[in-house]
């Protein structure tokens, strides 16, 4: 998903007060974004926000934090959040790839990947989502009890992340390669766009949660 150059979209997300402007000055300090302490979960690669709106108007005991890296469709979930503003969740611009310099050693519950850019060629392996590298900003930034939750279409991708977590020593605690008929897993799903749109298309929807 990638909106070029919405003129105004920088400025609105500078101007926004669901959107946090100095993300590493808040390292160490997440819950005080937020009027309640509790849980931190954020979203990585959260496109335009359903999933995440969703999540945080079900769960108000939980904090949310959405992180998107391009700032034109970061601004379709503020202008949804300007709608229907909800406490519990804020969103970065920011590339993911900084994600130990914005968050304290185990200071984040849980992360989720929800249909992360596959990045199709071998060398640019690094650049997904659950990629070795990236396996290991999540270690170091998740909780001793926190979880990964990967869900996507993509076969190829589901299969690699699968053997990444494996050769980085992560222990997998559910995993399908059909999610919505999925009795256990199934329960309480909430789509995301691009679920919406793929399992519209008849696509499978894998999903895996995993922890150290
Ligand atoms: N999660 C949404 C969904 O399921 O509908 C959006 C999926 S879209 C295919 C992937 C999103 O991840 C894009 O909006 C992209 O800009 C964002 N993204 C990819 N790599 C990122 C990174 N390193 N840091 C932050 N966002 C990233």
């Amino acid at each position: 998903m990638r909106l070029r150059n919405i003129p105004g979209a920088d400025d609105a997300i500078l101007n926004s007060a669901y959107c946090i402007q100095n993300p590493k000055e808040q390292k160490g300090n997440w819950q005080s974004v937020f009027p309640s302490a509790q849980p931190l979960h954020i979203e990585i690669g959260m496109g335009k926000g359903q999933f995440l709106m969703r999540m945080a108007a079900a769960h108000p005991d939980v904090n949310y934090l959405g992180i998107e890296r391009y700032s034109s469709v970061l601004l379709r979930a503020l202008q949804k959040m300007e709608l229907v503003p909800l406490a519990n969740l804020r969103f970065i611009c920011m590339d993911a790839a900084e994600l130990t310099e914005v968050f304290e050693a185990g200071e984040v519950s849980r992360i989720y990947l929800n249909f992360s850019d596959p990045w199709p060629k071998d060398r640019h392996a690094r650049r997904r989502l659950t990629s070795r590298q990236f396996l290991e900003r999540y270690n170091q930034i998740l909780s001793k009890e926190g979880r990964l939750e990967f869900k996507t279409d993509n076969q190829d991708l589901f299969t690699f992340s699968l053997a990444e977590l494996s050769e980085a020593g992560w222990r997998l605690d559910a995993c399908t390669r059909d999610l919505h008929h999925d009795e256990v897993l199934s329960v309480g799903n909430i789509m995301t766009e691009y679920e919406e749109k793929f399992s519209s298309k008849g696509n499978a929807i894998c999903k895996l949660t995993a922890s150290r």
